[in-house]
């Protein structure tokens, strides 16, 4: 039977609510592999798994498509926005989104979300 030591790192609140970091450090010759966000999860007594005997794996479980679910769609009252990602190194290619059809539309680039808002 595997020993295995897990602990979990939370991150600062600009994350997002399920912030965390888990490590897990297995003490036995057979190593449980956490499963990674691409999807990747290795048997027990796969070889590769033999780096992981004295460093503990470090799987990240921040998935950005749960971090970007997380912010609320932006409202406006205009027919067509532009999304840069924010300005600066963090920003991205300034893209058109046409709102005209219902619901809300995406950023291709970053995911952030706008909905047009109705006037009535
Ligand atoms: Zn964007």
């Amino acid at each position: 039977m595997n020993s295995v030591l897990a602990r979990s790192i939370n991150l600062p609140s600009k994350y997002g609510a399920a912030s965390r970091i888990t490590t897990v450090r297995c003490l036995a010759s057979k190593i449980e592999d956490i499963q990674t966000h691409t999807g990747q999860k290795w048997n027990s007594d796969d070889y590769r798994l033999v780096r992981f005997t004295n460093a503990p794996k470090q799987v990240n479980q921040n998935w950005a498509v749960n971090l970007i679910a997380a912010v609320p769609s932006k409202e406006v009252t205009e027919r067509i926005v532009w999304c840069d990602g924010g300005s600066g190194p963090e920003g991205h290619p300034r893209v058109y989104i046409n709102l005209d059809k219902p619901g809300d539309h995406s950023c291709g680039y970053c995911g952030l979300r706008f909905i047009k808002k109705e006037h009535h």
